[in-house]
C-alpha cells in the first residue's frame, strides 16, 4: 500500500529522507520535513475533536471521515493529505478554481467533517464550511525542522495501520464535463497501483537518462495548477517519486501565468549555456495550456522568443493529457521549441492509462498504447453493424476507482459484466496498434446522414485555419440529416480588431471553401458562430451538452 511505500522511504536513510520532495515559490521541502509536518497535522486531527475510532496498536482513527484539503499547490496541500490518510480519514481536494456554488455542492456530496485550510483561504472556507456544518480549522502548515531529527525516528512511523488496501483513500471530483461533477472514490491500493504503474512504464526509459552522464538526475515535474488535474498529478507525481527513488523534485507554480512558466524556463537554462542547479525538466499540461503558452510566445520581442526557444529546447519532455490535442497546437509546439509533446489519455477514474512512449514514435492524434498491466478494449455497438472499428473504450487497469460516491446505479452501469470500466469515450485502434480518441460518445459523435462524424476531429482541422484561435463543433438535431454539424469560432486577436463591424472576418462560405481540401464534403459545417471566447470549466473543457441546449433552443 501507500504507506508501505512512505515506510521504505523512510526506511532508505537520510539520503532519501532529506531530498527534496517539493518546491514551491523558491522553498524547498524534503521528505523528511513533510512526512514529519503530516503527523503532526494527523495527530491535531485527532484531537480535534472529531469522532474517532480505535485503531490499530491504540491508536485512535478517524474511521474514514472526509477531510476537506484546501491549499494552493503546496508542500501544505500534500501535507494535509498524508495526514489524512496518516489519520484513517478519506481526503476531498476542493479546487480553488471552483466557484462557491460548486464548492458547496462538492462539500455537502461529500460529507466533510472538517475543512483544512491554509491561512491564504480562511476567510472564503470558514464561510463555507459555516454553510455545510463542516469544521474548520487551519492547521496546514509544514514547518522546517532541525537536521538532527529524522523521519524514522518518529515513533509512529512504524505504526502506520497495513491493512488499509481496500479503505478509501481519496475522493476526487470529475471536471463536470459532461453533467455535476461526480466522486471518484479512490482506495490505498487503486492510488499505490498507480504509482506503480508509472514506475513499471517509465522504468527504462527514465534509467536511459541517468546513463546520459547525469550523476544527480532532478527529474523535475513542474505543474500548473488552477486545473484540478493537477491535483491529480501533483499526487502521481509524488507517488512515482516515492515509489522509485529517482531523485525527481515537484515543483507547484501557486498560479497559472504563461509569462512566469517561460521566465522560469529561461532561468533554468540561461543563454551563456549553463543550466541551473535546479533547472526544470519535464513539464506537463492541458492542452489550452500549450496554446496560451505559444501566443505568449508569439506576443515577445524577437530577442526574448530567441532565450525562450532555447530554454525550452533544453527540457527534456513535455506532456499533454486531459483533452484531445488539436494537431496544429503540436505541430505549433514542435516548430517553437523542437519537442514533439508526448500525448497520453487518462480520466479521474483510473488517472493515466494510456500514453504515447517517450522513446519511440509519438504518433500525433493518436494517444499511444497501454501501460504495462492496463487492458483496454473497444466495445463495438451491437445495435449497429458497423465495420469502422469504432467503439466505446473499455478499461481495466489495477489503478482503477472503487465506485463514484454515493451513486452506485451509476457505479454499476459503468461496469461491462467482465469488470472493464466504460469510459463513456469513443475510439479504435490504428495500424500501428496505437488508440486513437475520436471524443465523448455522447457529445463528440455526430450522426450526420448514414456517417458517424467525430467532432475532435473537424476541430482540429478548422483550428488551422488563420483566423481560428478556437474552435468547438458538435452536432444540432437537424429534420433531414439527424444533426448537422455546427462549428463555433473563436478569432485570432488580430483578426478580432480588423473585423468591420459589418462584415464579419469568415463566413461559412470561406470557411468551407478552404476547408474542402482537409475535410470530406459531408464533414464541413452547415452552421457557423463566431464568439467573444468559449464556456470552458476550470479543466480547460468545454461542456458540449449544455451548449447544444442552448443552441437547440436559439
Ligand atoms: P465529467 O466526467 O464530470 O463529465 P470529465 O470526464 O471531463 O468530466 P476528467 O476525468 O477530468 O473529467 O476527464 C476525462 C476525460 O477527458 C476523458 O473521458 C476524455 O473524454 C478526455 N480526455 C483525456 N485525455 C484525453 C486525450 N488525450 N484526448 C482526448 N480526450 C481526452
Ligand atoms: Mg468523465
Amino acid at each position: 500500500t501507500f504507506m508501505e511505500l512512505v515506510k521504505k522511504v523512510c526506511r532508505r536513510g537520510t539520503e532519501a529522507a532529506d531530498s527534496i520532495a517539493i518546491r514551491a515559490e523558491h522553498k524547498s521541502y524534503s521528505y523528511k520535513q513533510l512526512i514529519s509536518s503530516a503527523w503532526e497535522i494527523s495527530d491535531l486531527l485527532c484531537n480535534s475533536g472529531l469522532e474517532t475510532v480505535d485503531g490499530v496498536r491504540g491508536r485512535r482513527h478517524l474511521g474514514g471521515a472526509r477531510i476537506g484539503i484546501v491549499a494552493k499547490p503546496s508542500a501544505e496541500f500534500v501535507a494535509g493529505i498524508l495526514a489524512t490518510w496518516f489519520s484513517g480519514g478519506v481526503a476531498v481536494p476542493l479546487a480553488l478554481s471552483y466557484p462557491e456554488t460548486e464548492l458547496l455542492h462538492v462539500m455537502n456530496d461529500a460529507e466533510i467533517s472538517m475543512v483544512l485550510s491554509t491561512e491564504d483561504h480562511q476567510q472564503l472556507m470558514q464561510s463555507v464550511a459555516a454553510k455545510c456544518a463542516a469544521q474548520f480549522s487551519l492547521i496546514l502548515s509544514v514547518h522546517r525542522i532541525s537536521s538532527q531529527e529524522s523521519v524514522h525516528d518518529h515513533p509512529q512511523v512504524e505504526e502506520i495501520a497495513l491493512d488499509k488496501g481496500d479503505d478509501p483513500a481519496l475522493i476526487i471530483y470529475t471536471s463536470g464535463t459532461t453533467g455535476k461533477p461526480k466522486g471518484a472514490v479512490h482506495t490505498h491500493k487503486s492510488i499505490t497501483a498507480q504509482a506503480l504503474l508509472y514506475d513499471a512504464y517509465s522504468k527504462d526509459q527514465f534509467k536511459l537518462w541517468q546513463k546520459l552522464g547525469n550523476t544527480h538526475p532532478l527529474i523535475n515535474f513542474s505543474i500548473v495548477y488552477r486545473y484540478i488535474i493537477s491535483i491529480k498529478l501533483q499526487l502521481s507525481c509524488l507517488l512515482f517519486r516515492i515509489a522509485n527513488d529517482m531523485g525527481s523534485t515537484v515543483e507547484f507554480m501557486p498560479k497559472f501565468s504563461v509569462r512566469g512558466i517561460w521566465q522560469r524556463w529561461r532561468e533554468s537554462y540561461p543563454p551563456n549555456g549553463s543550466k541551473a542547479d535546479d533547472a526544470i525538466t519535464v513539464f506537463t499540461g492541458v492542452p489550452t495550456i500549450y496554446s496560451r503558452l505559444i501566443q505568449g510566445y508569439e506576443a515577445m520581442d524577437p530577442d526574448q522568443q530567441a532565450a525562450s526557444a532555447s530554454a525550452a529546447r533544453q527540457l527534456r519532455l513535455t506532456m499533454s493529457g486531459s483533452s484531445a490535442l488539436p494537431l496544429p497546437v503540436m505541430q505549433e509546439w514542435e516548430a517553437i521549441t523542437g519537442h514533439r509533446l508526448l500525448e497520453r489519455y487518462g480520466m479521474t477514474e483510473f488517472v493515466m492509462a494510456i500514453s504515447n512512449p517517450l522513446r519511440g514514435v509519438r504518433k500525433a492524434g493518436t494517444v499511444g498504447k497501454p501501460f504495462p498491466g492496463v487492458q483496454v478494449k473497444i466495445a463495438e455497438d451491437p445495435n449497429e453493424n458497423d465495420t469502422t472499428g469504432v467503439g466505446e473504450l473499455c478499461i481495466k487497469s489495477p489503478s482503477m476507482f472503487k465506485e463514484y460516491w454515493k451513486l452506485p446505479q451509476v457505479t454499476e452501469d459503468s461496469f461491462t459484466e467482465d469488470g472493464f470500466f466504460r469510459t463513456g469515450d469513443a475510439g479504435k485502434i490504428d495500424e500501428d496498434g496505437y488508440y486513437v480518441i475520436l471524443g465523448r460518445t455522447s457529445a463528440d459523435i455526430m450522426k450526420v446522414g448514414g456517417y458517424k462524424l467525430s467532432a475532435l476531429e473537424i476541430e482540429s482541422a478548422l483550428l488551422e485555419h488563420p483566423v481560428v484561435a478556437e474552435c468547438c463543433v458538435l452536432g444540432l438535431p437537424d429534420k433531414t440529416y439527424g444533426e448537422a454539424v455546427c462549428a463555433i469560432i473563436v478569432l485570432e486577436e488580430a483578426a478580432k480588431r480588423k473585423q468591420e463591424s459589418s462584415k464579419p472576418a469568415i463566413s461559412l462560405e470561406e470557411l468551407c471553401e478552404w476547408a474542402k481540401d482537409k475535410l470530406a464534403p459531408y464533414k464541413l459545417p452547415t452552421r457557423l458562430f463566431l464568439w467573444e471566447s468559449l464556456p470552458r470549466n476550470a479543466m480547460g473543457k468545454v461542456n458540449k451538452k449544455e451548449l447544444k441546449k442552448v443552441l437547440a433552443a436559439e
